[in-house]
């Protein structure tokens, strides 16, 4: 960015000397200490473009808000604790407005997880926020999509498909209003951190919902190469869903994204620690299913007869 690149970075990003980290903002590289013996670094990255992930006149504080909470939930699936995030930034032009909101949401989320920004970069270009944040986990409890063994339990947080309405309504030319539960959803993602914290060592394998639970499911099923029967009747449908047509609530909330739950398995001995932990959070935590040996994803209703994917398991949900 030619002109006010610095004063840009200074005003809006840099927030003082690093607290936690050795150094931030403000040198070639961030330097992050060490961390606890035993500990991997987790890392992720999440892009977000203008036109494909939000829209141009989307309220840039959900922006910043949801460009951080995809990043952290990364984290939280896989029982990592947020340390601290990097940001490249590419601006059409400098909005002071916008970025004063961005700035707004973003940090709001980052200062609740004690996230910091050690460094980033800024240019002219299509607006588009990519995030890497980086997060501590002792190697062993990591909540990974290959662990998930015949037998566990499958387990997911809150409730689903209320995003995938938003975006449902928004395609047929019915925007919901910025205050509607279902756009609040969509537009605020509350990244599962303390969830994923407290199930180390309590769950096998994680995945958060960013594209659906059908087809995130089918990840943990591929990596730890077993079978899943999810019975629907369990499944924590959103009560924005409530009075739409069975099939398209299926759909939404099986193959709707956007939710950014975790979904886990776990051993079933651990189903109380599941609940106590449920109940400190005061999170809903919804037992929907089992894996078992084999491939794919079998549906079924309350009377365990088969609801059809269409034929095509997890697949048709890719
Ligand atoms: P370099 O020339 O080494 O790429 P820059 O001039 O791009 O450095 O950035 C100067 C400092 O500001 C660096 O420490 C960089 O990490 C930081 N920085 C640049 N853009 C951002 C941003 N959007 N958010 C946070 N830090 C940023
Ligand atoms: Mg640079």
């Amino acid at each position: 960015m030619p002109v006010g690149e610095f004063e840009l970075i200074a005003r809006y990003f840099e927030r003082g000397p690093a607290r936690r980290e050795l150094l931030g903002i403000g040198d070639d590289c961030a330097l992050l200490a060490p961390g606890a013996r035993g500990d991997a670094l987790a890392v992720s990255t999440d892009l977000l473009l203008e036109g494909r992930h939000f829209f141009a006149d989307a309220d840039p504080v959900s922006v910043g808000h949801k460009a951080l909470a995809v990043n952290l939930s990364d984290l939280a699936a896989m029982g990592a604790r947020p340390r601290a995030f990097t940001l490249a930034l590419a601006l059409p032009a400098v909005d002071e407005a916008w970025l004063a909101g961005f700035c707004r949401g973003l940090f709001a989320l980052a200062d609740r997880h004690d996230c910091e920004l050690v460094g980033g970069d800024t240019t002219r270009g299509p607006l588009t926020a990519c995030i890497t944040v980086f997060g501590d986990v002792p190697a062993q409890a990591a909540l990974r999509r290959d662990a998930a063994q015949p037998d566990d339990d499958l387990w997911v947080s809150g409730t689903v498909g209320a995003a995938a309405l938003a975006v449902h309504d928004r395609s047929e030319g019915r925007e919901r209003a910025a205050d509607d539960p279902a756009r609040r959803r969509l537009d605020w993602p509350e990244p599962r951190v303390a969830l994923g914290l407290a199930l180390r060592h309590v769950a096998r394998a994680a995945i958060d919902l960013s594209d659906g639970l059908a087809g995130d499911l089918g990840h943990i099923l591929e990596r730890s190469r077993v079978a899943a029967q999810l019975d629907w009747e369990a499944v924590p449908v959103d009560a924005t869903l409530d009075g739409l047509p069975d099939a398209l609530r299926r759909r939404l909330a099986l193959s709707g994204g956007d939710d950014y739950e975790l979904l886990f398995s776990a051993a079933p001995e651990n189903r109380a620690a599941i609940e106590a932990a449920g109940q400190r959070l005061g999170l809903p935590l919804a037992r929907i299913g089992r894996i078992v040996a084999g491939a794919g994803l079998r549906l079924r209703d309350a009377r365990g007869r088969p609801i059809d994917l269409d034929g095509h398991g997890f697949d048709h949900f890719a």
